[in-house]
């Protein structure tokens, strides 16, 4: 029996990883849950799974849900000490990490350096501290599966294979709903445009940065440092039909790809069982009725994000951490009508372009920069609602 741990379990992973658990009673149990602020769901979830702790935003909503919850054996806790306990809890085998944005890397960081199995779907951690993390990693034992589709297909893809034979890694993208859209078309997307997705079911904040290919710019730099390789060998191919997953291609021509439908809970179920293989109960990927694959390059003049993201990760430093911090205010101020949706990749270029020193020696000198990101985005955007 596998004890999970889920930081982030009222969002969109955590409840498809609480689903790929009521699959499989048998072999995983709930040790503890933790949320922001959505204590009703985190409530429900309690009474359902009993985890030993569950930890929430603050003081006010820990009150809150100890009175929603009238007694029970579970402890309630807050705050960053409070994900950072349920991160390290001694009797969790795995801790799926699923705070959506920066808010998930020191608590991930936590269950890092208290050696556990960490299941990484919170991809800003990578983007942001890849050099700590996989260093940290190193010295504590912990081991990191990707749960992000396209690293768990490329994961899959390495398997029995030898690092230095791989030639380069091909990431798929589904190019989001406006891939076939012209620039001034594109200039014209409302915040519901944006958020209906093609093919994954996935939060707010992905689904914009998959409208972006921001989303897909973050994954490359993620895939640096899962995979440990140069950016410059990882190549982007859009793939409207989210079949193929991602690939990797060898020294001798060969190119091995991972299909699937296009369901979060497979790689989920995955990093939890992973090295075994569980069945996932959900319909075969039909092929012959799939039809036609087709790939495309990406258009980085229509979707500059992308290029915003391949800059960052070759300035490395605090540059991806920028980045980051710079489009998660951006996207919030597109998603609350502040600002439209091309000038999210604008706001991030000219955070970028205001940072002349990127290096980055501590977490400390991380955190800093994101906070510093997040100041200056947010000048340009209040700049921005100015002159409406
Ligand atoms: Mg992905």
């Amino acid at each position: 029996m596998k004890r999970v741990s889920i930081l982030g379990s009222t969002g969109s992973i955590g409840v498809q990883t609480l689903k790929v658990i009521d699959v499989h009673q048998d072999r995983f149990t709930v040790a503890a849950l933790s949320a922001g602020t959505n204590i009703e769901l985190l409530k429900a979830q309690i009474d359902r799974y009993h985890p030993r702790m569950a930890a929430v935003s603050d003081e006010h909503h820990a009150a809150e849900l100890r009175t929603l919850l009238g007694g029970g054996d579970t402890e309630i806790i807050w705050g960053v000490d409070g994900y950072r306990a349920i991160a390290g809890m001694a009797d969790a085998d795995v801790v799926m990490s699923a705070i959506v944005g920066a808010a998930g890397l020191i608590p991930t960081l936590a269950a890092i350096e208290a050696g556990k199995r960490v299941a990484l779907a919170n991809k800003e951690t990578m983007v942001m501290a890849g050099a700590f993390i996989t260093e940290s990693a190193k010295k504590s034992g912990a081991s990191i599966m990707p749960v992000d589709s396209e690293h768990s297909a490329i994961f899959q893809c390495l398997c029995g294979h030898r690092k230095d034979d791989v030639k380069r890694l091909i990431l798929t993208a589904s190019g989001g709903p406006f891939h076939t859209m012209t620039r001034e078309e594109i200039g014209r997307v409302t915040v519901e445009d944006a958020l209906a997705h093609p093919n994954w079911e996935m939060g707010k904040k992905v689904t914009i940065d998959s409208a972006t290919l921001m989303n897909k710019g973050l994954e490359v730099i993620e895939a640096r440092w899962f995979f440990d390789i140069d950016v410059e060998r990882i190549d982007v191919l859009i793939h409207p039909r989210s079949i193929v997953h991602s690939m990797v291609e060898y020294i001798d021509g060969s190119i091995i790809a991972q299909l699937g439908i296009p369901d979060m809970r497979i790689p989920i179920l995955y990093a939890l069982a992973y090295p075994e293989r569980l069945p996932s109960h959900m319909p075969s990927l039909d092929l012959a009725g799939t039809g036609a694959l087709e790939f495309y390059l990406p258009d980085v003049n229509r979707f500059p994000a992308l290029a915003l993201a391949y800059r960052a990760a070759k300035e490395g430093g605090a540059a991806p951490a920028l980045l980051n911090a710079a489009n998660e205010t951006a996207v919030e101020a597109f998603l609350t009508g502040g600002i439209p949706f091309t000038r999210i990749a604008g706001i991030v270029g000219e955070v970028l372009n205001q940072e002349n020193d990127t290096t980055a020696d501590t977490i400390d000198d991380i955190l800093r920069a994101d906070r510093r990101a997040r100041e200056r985005a947010r000048t340009l955007i209040e700049n921005e609602e100015h002159h409406k």
